[in-house]
């Protein structure tokens, strides 16, 4: 690993109850090198048991304080998340692969949430609604709702993490955070910080170790009233029945399928770039990452030779190096996860345009990949990839796009180019998408609700929206007036 101006970021132990604990057991590599980064716990039922009662232990005083006592702590995590962005993005890059400056963007866009969930503390409002008789008067409170767990997923390991508990600890909840296996330097690094900022404790706890036991813990115990999950839409769906004898709150953000639609009015540069963003991203691997590209049959050979080009420029190595754009994928089940797609494409007739295999690099490095002539009824139609490969179909009139679109279980992201401004509303309101892109491949920011419909997800995180998450309603008649 690059060296750190502050190497105690580097954790080898959990963080529960304020304190630093466990010991050192399971290997965290970086995907670049194979090369051990250090061991974490490897925690199980016990030590989650533990977590969730210290969290429940600190609600009571943590939710007392004022919004605003609450809220200079969160600033302060989110100053020493800045002042040490270098490091934590160099920890981010050596376990996780992506580019070194992609890292610092995430470090950034993690922060964000912790900045502007710091200030919408101080705005979590009740109301007075009309009464329904003269002598009494209709209040609704909203109160934080107990402790939450959150689960993440390895391919934000840091923005993940924030987008849930910052909202979570503003509202006043108290956290139980389980990152992933992949990733979970990036996880302690912030708990470092946060212990640093002064939150008191137990009210964030982070905890490695064996998923299953963790997660049954996580989505049992009856003092967790909150779980907030990330990652694949099997697990998310194992973790929601569990959670159902309990009768927790379930917020799940699942696998997209995203379309990516270039009408023949669209400025085709300006699509080209959006592909870029919206696709290459982290090696593809981001759950609002374009996985199908429907172009109109009149542009459709341009768009390819534009994008195949422009894929061509796109460096690969090393995430340290510099001017690389795609890192190593997370492991070698992604890698073949792509090869298995390109190989089912190709049999089925599509043709590769860009890239197509594993690169010269080794490892888990994969040449960014267009492919032309996609059809419905290959794998990579109806299957998120999460890696580097366009598969661009051909359609001729814009209801057809909008089918082959929401012809998916998935409903995260979409994205489309277009410049007639009644297309631009038509096909908008017709995509059954919780965000849509509109000549914009970058959608993801603190400001706006970040979620899914159909099997994408249930919950929004982001804005104003995602606090609202973390309370409860309380409706008080008070009568007699
Ligand atoms: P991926 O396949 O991309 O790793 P997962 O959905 O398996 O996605 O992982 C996302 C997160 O869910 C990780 O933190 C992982 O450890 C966790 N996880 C996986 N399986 C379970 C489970 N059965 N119970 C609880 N958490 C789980």
């Amino acid at each position: 690993m690059r060296s750190l101006t502050d190497p105690t970021l580097l954790k080898s132990q959990c963080y529960i109850d304020g304190c630093f604990v466990g010991e050192g057991r399971v290997d965290v590599t970086d995907p670049a090198t194979g090369r051990v980064l250090a061991k974490v716990p490897d925690m199980g039922a016990d030590q989650a048991v533990q977590a969730v009662e210290v969290a429940a232990a600190a609600f009571k005083s943590w939710a007392a304080l004022t919004a605003r006592e609450r809220s200079t702590v969160l600033r302060a995590w989110f100053d020493l998340i800045m002042a040490n962005r270098a490091d934590l993005a160099a920890i981010l890059t050596s376990e996780q692969g992506k580019p070194y400056p992609e890292a610092l963007g995430e470090i950034d866009y993690a922060a964000s949430f912790v900045e502007f969930y710091a200030e919408e503390a101080k705005r979590v409002l009740g109301e007075i609604l009309p009464s329904h008789t003269t002598d009494a008067r209709l209040l609704v409170l909203r109160q934080p709702i107990g402790v939450v767990a959150a689960i993440t997923p390895w391919n934000f390991p840091a923005a993940m993490i924030t987008r849930k508990i910052a909202p979570a600890l503003a509202a006043g909840c108290t956290v139980v955070v389980k990152p992933a296996p992949e990733t979970p330097l990036t996880a302690l690094a912030l708990a470092e910080l946060a212990h640093r900022a002064g939150f008191p404790k137990g009210t964030v706890n982070v905890l490695t170790g064996d998923a299953v036991a963790i997660g049954g813990v996580l989505t049992s115990h009856p003092k967790v009233r909150f779980v907030g999950f990330t990652g694949s839409t099997a697990v998310g769906k194992l973790l929601m029945a569990q959670a159902a004898t309990t009768v927790k709150k379930v917020a799940l953000e699942l696998g997209g399928n995203a379309p990516f639609i270039v009408f023949d009015d669209a400025d085709l540069d300006a699509a080209v770039e959006g592909a870029i963003a919206s696709k290459y991203r982290n090696m593809g691997q981001t759950c609002v990452c374009s996985n199908r590209f429907y172009v109109h049959d009149a542009v459709y050979d341009a768009f390819v030779d534009k994008l195949a080009a422009r894929v061509a420029t796109l460096k690969v190595g090393n995430g340290f190096e510099e001017g690389v754009v795609q890192g190593p994928l997370i492991n070698e089940r992604a890698v073949s996860k792509v090869e298995r797609h390109i190989s089912d494409a190709l049999g089925k007739g599509a043709r590769v345009v860009a890239g197509g295999k594993r690169h010269t690099l080794g490892h888990t490095f994969f040449e960014p990949t267009v492919i032309a002539d996609a059809a419905e009824g290959m794998q990579i139609a109806a299957e998120e990839t999460f890696g580097p490969v366009a598969p661009v179909f051909r359609f001729h009139a814009e209801a057809e796009a909008i089918a082959a679109a929401n012809n998916t279980e998935s409903g995260l992201a979409a994205y489309f180019y277009a410049r007639d401004v009644g297309r631009i509303f038509r096909v908008l309101e017709a995509l059954e998408y919780g965000m849509v892109g509109v000549n914009s491949g970058r959608i993801s920011t603190e400001l706006a609700p970040f979620g899914g419909i159909k099997e994408s997800g249930n919950s929004r995180e982001g804005s104003h929206h995602g606090i609202a998450e973390f309370t409860e309603l309380k409706y008080a008649c008070i009568g007699g007036l």
